[in-house]
């Protein structure tokens, strides 16, 4: 029957004539690289064979900046999910448009969709789990909500080193050691990927601060480099596939991070073998010539460099052709290695609750308890009468971070920005898109308030202390909420909490000695009134279940197993560089200068002045190490993350050889189930002019009240060894080592000896 018609339709057309308006569809082509028992490699360059050098070209670079200022109206940028995000395939070869979108906190580009996307905790509370089955889980979340909202290629994650915690990125990022930070995002990545997605690694490297970071250059030794910054990225790239290295916008050593033959080449794509592509920040790209052949391999947003100037070198022979088609190649493969030729992604609906259920986990897992003075905490919720809850917006959701990480808030901001604020960005974006506060909704009040259904809970907006001292001395107990602004675009001025929260958590304290403060921070804030309070919980950026997971931890249906992936310093002063160095202003000696990466509407606003060095001479003291090293206390120290229960540590056994193993016993001592993160530190022999001690292992373990548990924690040799620059190699160097076990960097009770 169905025949019948189809001929009958068929006939019809044929004899009125209107075939000859309907056009002519080629059959498709044979190729042969659909074939998946070839290699991405032998599949890429069977590609490459076909390509016209126009369509090589096309695929290095983006549509363009004009795409921010007006959306393509025809040619392939139509297909664009984010024009600024895209790359254009090439149709008659079956190679598909890369729609990417930043993922760090979960898929901002969903924005553009105008669809949701999951709003994650900040990367530092992924980290503060030291959990690599839980960085897996969000990585296969991420990935699924990134091919459901029609993207192929993530743009996260984040693994710059903490060299200055006021950096306004810091929440992007996974702390401030290598081992820890480079484990955790290579299981995400490896999930990513696992799910049909070209995954990316950024900012390549050594993009430790935002303030100035177009004009900043890093100044840092080789060892240095290698055994911190670079380092995470190795451990994170090594088994993850990932298909991208982001390069960034600072130079190192005096050259652009985008064109540096030593950190892409050298490094990246000799020393760790990496086989995808490198792609620059966005506008970090400043040569045709001198980037391509120092290893940049696709320039991003733009094609000031990679379009007409790459093609005339390529023609001219400056750029040699093989190098353009390595780049080609690297593209290719990447898209054929990572599924996204095979299996295409399919839009469709984002699996809401499951991405409920993995970020409320990630913040259940990752906020850390602080203090809990006189085991104030848990709260009973069958005793309590009277709860304050005071300011952070509290009554209506939680703080995220800003910039290109910033995933839309379902529902909208629950915190509209001011008037002023949101004309200024309307006005001038490039200049003031980190002033814009973003909270979810997912008010801290309301979850609290269902978890005590008997108390009267009461909330004050904390602008006036003295109103907020009044309801915390007619309560039980009183919470505050203190938050912290950050963003990409900006570092912060100071580790102070803004807008006077100092004084109102000391008047909260002064008149409820019962007061709990949950921090919503960027990073680490200094804590004046910390002796005076009798809780504190470091919640980061909660995400869009942050309410629900806080008022677990408040309440103990979650046992609190956080422990600090970065340290949190008594004050300024003990920081590496007490003063930030600021980018300085233009004078008429030292203009701003023309950077090639940036339209010039972009960069008058980004832009802020001359180039400036930031002098790295800190060098392998990152973090902990710098504390350390200069016996300097701190208020809270790197993997420092109480319990309601307690944990004792016995027994260690080191047993030395090519992959050392470490021993011990941990017992749950406490009344409560409760889960234990347990270090292992290595100090190196005095010869290797090492930081006192580096990470060089962990396990988690759960145990029951009263259980015990024999653990074993692999230190492979290339955790002991350091970097030789004049062999450009590592070596262990031989002597005695120390191995030291316990629950934080400043807490560890059990030590042994050993030699290699
Ligand atoms: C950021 C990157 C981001 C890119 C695309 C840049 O400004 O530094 O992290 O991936 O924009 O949004």
């Amino acid at each position: 029957m169905k025949k019948c018609i189809a001929a009958l339709v068929v006939t019809l057309l044929a004899v009125t004539g209107l075939f000859a308006q309907i056009p002519v569809v080629a059959p498709p082509r044979h190729f042969p690289w659909p074939d998946k028992t070839l290699s991405p490699d032998q599949r890429a360059d069977m590609v490459i064979k076909e390509m016209t050098q126009d369509e090589k070209i096309q695929l290095v670079h983006g549509l363009g900046w004009q795409t921010i200022f007006a959306k393509p109206e025809s040619g392939p940028g139509t297909r664009a999910i984010d024009p600024t995000e895209f790359i254009p395939g090439v149709p008659r070869l079956g190679i598909p448009d890369l729609q990417m979108t930043d993922s760090v906190v979960g898929v901002s580009g969903a924005g553009e969709t105008g669809r949701y996307a999951t709003a994650l905790p900040s990367a530092e509370a992924m980290a503060a789990a030291w959990d690599p089955a839980l960085s897996h889980e969000i990585g296969t979340m991420l990935g699924h909500e990134i091919r459901a909202l029609g993207f192929n290629m993530s743009l996260g994650s984040g693994i710059n080193m903490i060299r200055d915690p006021r950096n306004g990125r810091t929440f992007e990022y996974k702390g401030e050691d290598p081992l820890l930070a480079g484990t955790l995002t290579g299981e995400e990545l490896k999930a990513e990927k696992a799910v049909h997605l070209i995954t990316d690694l950024k900012h390549f490297a050594v993009n430790d601060q935002d303030a100035g970071r177009t004009t900043a250059n890093a100044v840092i030794g080789k060892r240095a480099m290698r055994e911190t910054d670079l380092l995470a990225f190795e451990i994170a790239l090594k088994g993850s596939g990932a298909g991208a290295v982001m390069c960034s916008y600072n130079r190192i050593n005096g050259t652009y991070a985008c064109e540096n033959p030593y950190t892409l080449t050298d490094v990246l794509k000799k020393d760790f073998g990496f086989k995808g592509f490198v792609v620059s920040d966005w506008g970090a790209t400043e040569s045709a010539v001198k980037a391509a052949v120092a290893g940049l391999d696709v320039e991003m947003p733009g094609n000031d460099s990679f379009g007409e100037p790459l093609r005339k070198a390529v023609e001219g022979g400056e750029v040699p052709l093989e190098r353009l088609n390595n780049m080609v190649h690297r593209v290719l493969r990447t898209e054929f290695d990572s599924g996204i030729v095979d299996d295409p992604p399919q839009p469709e609906s984002p699996d809401v609750l499951h991405g409920f259920e993995v970020s409320q986990k990630t913040e259940e897992r990752g906020a850390v308890l602080l203090k809990n003075a006189g085991g104030l905490l848990p709260l009973s919720a069958a005793s309590i009468r009277s709860i304050a809850v005071i300011g952070g917006h509290a009554d209506a959701g939680v703080m995220s971070g800003g910039g290109s990480a910033q995933v839309s808030p379902a529902g909208g901001n629950a915190v509209p920005p001011p008037p002023e604020v949101l004309q200024n960005f309307l006005q001038n974006p490039w200049a003031s898109f980190m002033l814009i506060e973003v909270y979810h909704h997912s008010a801290p009040l309301k979850g609290i308030a269902e978890k005590a259904p008997h108390a009267l809970v009461k909330f004050d907006a904390g602008k006036d202390p003295t109103s907020a001292a009044a309801l915390a001395k007619a309560s039980d107990v009183a919470i505050v909420f203190a938050v912290q602004h950050t963003s990409e675009g900006m570092d912060l001025g100071n580790l102070s909490l803004p807008d006077n929260q100092d004084a109102l958590i000391e008047a909260v304290a002064a008149a409820n000695p019962r007061t709990i403060v949950v921090l919503e921070t960027g990073g680490p804030v200094l804590m004046p009134w910390i002796d005076t309070i009798a809780g504190a919980v470091e919640a980061w950026y909660p995400g869009i279940r942050g309410a629900q997971a806080i008022a677990n931890l408040l309440f103990g249906d979650i046992n609190p197993s956080g422990k600090l992936p970065l340290t949190f310093p008594k004050s300024e002063a003990d920081l590496p560089h007490p003063v930030h160095v600021d980018p300085p202003k233009p004078d008429a000696n030292h203009p701003r200068p023309k950077l090639a990466g940036f339209p010039e509407m972009i960069a008058a606003a980004m832009v802020s002045g001359p180039f400036f060095d930031v002098v790295y001479d800190e060098g392998l003291k990152v973090g902990y190490k710098w504390y350390d090293a200069e016996k300097k206390p701190v208020l809270f120290p790197f993997g420092f993350g109480l319990s309601f229960t307690t944990f004792a540590y016995s027994g260690l056994s080191v047993a030395a050889g090519e992959s050392t193993t470490v021993s011990f016993t941990v017992k749950n001592t406490g009344e409560r189930a409760g889960i234990e993160t347990a270090q292992v530190y290595a100090s190196l022999p005095d010869s290797a002019g090492e930081p006192p001690k580096r990470l060089v292992g962990w396990t988690k373990v759960q145990l029951a009240p009263g259980e015990s548990r024999r653990l074993s924690v692999p230190v492979g040799r290339d955790r002991l060894t350091i970097f030789d620059e004049a062999s450009g190699s590592w070596k262990l160097v031989p002597g005695e080592y120390i191995i030291h076990v316990g629950g934080s960097s400043r807490d560890l009770v059990l030590q042994q000896a050993v030699s290699f």
